[in-house]
């Protein structure tokens, strides 16, 4: 790569946001930081602002917004800020970016992942749930727009490098040749070893102590259902054209193997690392080349031993209400997502208890399945169905037994 790569990077002020601008801040001859995006955390997006220098900083809360432009003038940054949703989409699609880093959480990621998909940009995606919500709309607007869609998903990623860093998809479409299965490797989480009585007490504080990656509180929460996991399964379709039935889950609880590509012939491809999202960061910036991301040598004698279980899908029914969204296609990921989002929100304000958010996401799922499922093939569909299941899901979670004291 000669040129400099001008990149946007959404939801900076955010676990992967930060781990990025690490990444990017290592190579300064190569990137150029042109945008940068977050919700509302100033404090945090002043000093990367002025750190990083960017051309434009968004900021979605319009006094938040207000204040950062205040602050940066006055420290005589070059800054233009701007603000509201809108500006997300218009960094996203900006001429003087060549690649977004789609690191919103949440469907609040889905419009500017599009709109860069539309207009054709390097997307590397770390927002999962845009994909999942959206899954057939999106892959169309990532072909239509000519735009090069890398998984920073550490799973994702790993599949994506064991099927040769090829693209996820073949320029057809088709799934890769010779490919007999994935198995997506899972820590298990904080409750790995929870018994499903202890379940019912656990605290949003437990549920975010993640034993191997320090990540945002949703995907914590989502780690500790296992519900993590279950959207993966739906991106890991969607990314490599796989049905849901090629796609297995693993639980490791050492998160060292980050997946696994089995071959018609019996290979079995893996990539190993410590679990520091630095490497798939790095490795879809650079991709095709390699770059130096910071992260240490594994220490392989240190690691030694490295297991592998199946999950238990009766304490985690997060992960069969996902196959099944997956296997049912449509609209049907997208109400999964969208009442999951809505679930552990309730539960991160403690009013609903652990083992509610699957049994919410089941009512609603249910629900939706009764009404009938559309096809996740236009806006209107997936837009639809998502404020739907977000009703719903209040719904379900103001009937809920198990609520906090
Ligand atoms: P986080 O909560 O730490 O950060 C979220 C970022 O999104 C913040 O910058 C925040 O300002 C921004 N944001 C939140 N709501 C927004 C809104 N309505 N509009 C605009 N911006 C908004 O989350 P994270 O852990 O960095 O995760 C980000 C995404 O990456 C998620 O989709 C997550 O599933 C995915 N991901 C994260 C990890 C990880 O290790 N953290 C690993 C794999 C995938
Ligand atoms: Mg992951």
């Amino acid at each position: 790569m000669s040129a400099v790569s001008r990149i946007a990077v959404l939801g900076s002020t955010g676990s992967i946001g930060l781990s990025t601008l690490d990444v990017l801040a290592r190579h300064p001859e190569r990137y150029q930081v042109t945008a940068l995006a977050a919700h509302s955390n100033v404090e945090r997006l002043r000093e990367q602002c002025l750190k990083h220098r960017p051309e434009l900083a968004v900021v979605v809360r319009p006094e938040a917004a207000a204040l950062l432009a205040a602050q940066l003038e006055a420290a005589g940054s070059p800054t233009q800020v701007l603000a509201g949703e809108n500006a997300l989409s218009e960094i996203a699609a900006h001429e003087r970016v060549d690649t977004v880093m789609a690191a919103i959480v949440g469907a609040a990621g889905l419009g500017s992942s599009l709109a860069a998909a539309r207009a054709g940009k390097r997307i590397l995606l770390a927002n999962k749930e845009a994909l999942v919500m959206s899954g057939p709309l999106f892959m169309r607007a990532v072909s239509e727009g000519g735009a090069t869609l890398i998984p920073v998903d550490s799973e994702h990623n790993a599949i994506f490098q064991c099927m040769h860093g090829s693209r996820a998809r073949g320029a057809t479409g088709e799934p890769r040749q010779g490919v007999r299965r994935v198995l997506l490797t899972a820590s298990g989480g904080p409750f790995l070893r929870t018994s499903a009585q202890a379940l019912r007490s656990v605290t949003p504080e437990q549920a975010c102590a993640h034993p191997r990656w320090v990540m945002g509180r949703k995907i914590s929460v989502d780690s500790a259902t296992l519900m993590n996991k279950g959207l993966e399964l739906i991106e890991a379709c969607l990314l490599f054209g796989l049905p849901p039935a090629q796609v297995d889950i693993v639980v490791h609880p050492q998160s060292i193997v980050h997946s696994l590509v089995e071959y018609v012939d019996g290979s079995m491809l893996a990539q190993l690392g410590n679990p520091d999202m630095r490497t798939p960061i790095a490795h879809a910036l650079g991709w095709p080349e390699r770059l130096a991301s910071g992260v240490e040598s594994l220490d392989i004698l240190r690691a030694a031993r490295l297991e592998f279980e199946a999950p238990d899908l009766e304490r985690f029914r997060g992960l069969r209400l996902a196959r099944a969204a997956a296997e049912a296609g449509g609209t049907a990921p997208t109400v999964l997502n969208a009442a999951n989002e809505v679930a552990v929100g309730a539960f991160l304000e403690r009013r609903l208890a652990f083992p509610e958010i699957p049994a919410v996401i089941e009512r609603v799922l249910a629900r939706h399945h009764a009404i009938g499922v559309q096809p996740a093939d236009t806006l209107e569909n997936v837009l639809g169905a998502d404020r739907w299941a977000r009703r719903e899901a209040q719904v379900a979670i103001a009937t809920a037994a198990g609520v906090f004291a």
